[in-house]
């Protein structure tokens, strides 16, 4: 079953102002989540923030079913975070690892989770390794199965979806050879989260974090952590609370044995009822009917943007997401960005350097990435809006 387009863009405030295609770095929300965000400020003005809570708290526990539901996990495998960023380090930091233990990841690992592997790597004394791209350029699944052949890693890495490129890694073939390898396996499914079917026992992932804002449609400063329940006990945060773990005798505490070890007690309360709501809508339109839609519009921009002379579509994979990455010859992608804003388009710059693992290409692209709101139309009007190659 298809989605009603006209009626997601009368669930969008945001429609009705721009074409926004910018999708992969903070969505429009639909009403029910503007809603239930600006419900729960609301009610703590009036009646006092920990009144509110109180009187909220089914709406809160609901983000733990509604999350567990979008992923196929179970409740208390779920934590509610601030960020995807959080998140991921959350349960990354708390990794016993050894010396000379060994990560693998990939070449197109997020900047932040890049930083947090070479600084374990010098305190801790792991080795960080680099994944090949296969021909098609997401992760080769014949290196890897090579490479964890060698033996001693400890982690299997890897986002699923990269911020700065239209790509899919192959994120289930990769859970069952780390899985089959004992490694552990921390999937960053920031980017897919929300366009994707998502599933974790089908991925087999131990781990995987996602935000808020981006595709999932959520409120901004929110995000997710999964972690499977046979490993939650052996991985001790790195930061504690009196929510986390329960301090049981002067020198004794008990940390939780659910995922919410990894949370804090202090929260966005209105922001993880948003987030709930915006699981809850996702599910509701059915996450295989969001990934035929906006992986069908995205591949219709990429077509019409490589008839155009003077544009490089950049995106690699067999598989590919909604984001959509280009260059204008003769411009500076910031000046397209600013070119298309001028037309109520709104697109990013994306820095594809900041990757340093990142062996190829443009130093920075657009990024224009769609969501299942956006309309053909809304197309044309980006194409139109471009400016001519110098
Ligand atoms: C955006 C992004 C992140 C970070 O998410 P935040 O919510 O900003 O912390 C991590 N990984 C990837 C691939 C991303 O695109």
């Amino acid at each position: 079953m298809g989605i009603d387009i006209d009626k997601a863009r009368a669930d969008t405030p945001g429609c009705a102002r721009v074409a926004h295609f910018n999708n992969a770095g903070a969505a429009l929300p639909p009403q029910p989540v503007i809603d239930a965000v600006a419900a729960h400020l609301e009610l703590e003005a009036l009646t006092g923030g920990y009144e509110a809570y109180e009187q909220a708290s089914a709406a809160v526990e609901r983000f733990y079913d509604a999350v567990a539901g979008l992923l196929g996990a179970d409740r208390d495998e779920i934590a509610f975070v601030e960020n995807a960023t959080r998140a991921w380090d959350m349960a990354f930091y708390a990794i016993p690892f050894r010396r000379g233990d060994r990560i693998l990841t990939t070449t197109s690992e997020y900047a932040s989770n890049g930083v947090a592997y070479l600084q374990v790597a010098r305190a801790r004394g792991v080795r960080v390794e680099v994944v090949p791209d296969d021909a098609d350029g997401q992760i080769s699944l014949e290196a890897l199965e090579a490479m964890l052949a060698e033996g001693g890693v400890r982690l299997v890495s890897i986002n699923h979806v990269p911020t700065h490129n239209g790509l899919v890694n192959p994120a289930a073939e990769v859970g069952r050879l780390a899985r089959a390898a004992g490694a552990l396996y921390l999937l960053d499914a920031c980017q897919s989260v929300g366009q994707l079917r998502v599933d974790v026992r089908e991925i087999g992932c131990d781990m995987l974090s996602a935000t808020g804002r981006k595709f999932l449609r959520g409120p901004r400063g929110t995000g997710l952590l999964y972690v499977r329940r046979d490993v939650l006990r052996t991985l001790e945060p790195p930061f504690l609370d009196l929510l986390s773990a329960a301090w049981t005798a002067p020198d004794e505490y008990v940390v939780r044995d659910d995922a919410r070890r990894f949370e804090t007690w202090e929260r966005h309360v209105a922001g993880q009822i948003g987030l709930g709501v915006a699981a809850d809508y996702a599910v509701a339109l059915g996450l295989e009917a969001i990934e035929e839609r906006v992986t069908s519009l995205a591949a219709t921009l990429r077509d019409e943007l490589s008839a155009r002379p003077g544009v490089r579509v950049l995106d690699r994979g067999a598989r590919r997401s909604g984001i959509v990455t280009f260059t204008v010859d003769g411009h500076d992608p910031a000046d397209v960005k600013r070119a298309l804003r001028e037309h109520g388009v709104n697109v990013s710059v994306t820095n594809v350097g900041q990757q340093r693992f990142e062996p190829r290409g443009a130093a920075t692209a657009v990024r224009a990435s769609v969501h299942y709101y956006n309309t053909e139309d809304e197309v044309e009007r980006l194409l139109r809006a471009l400016p001519r190659p110098a």
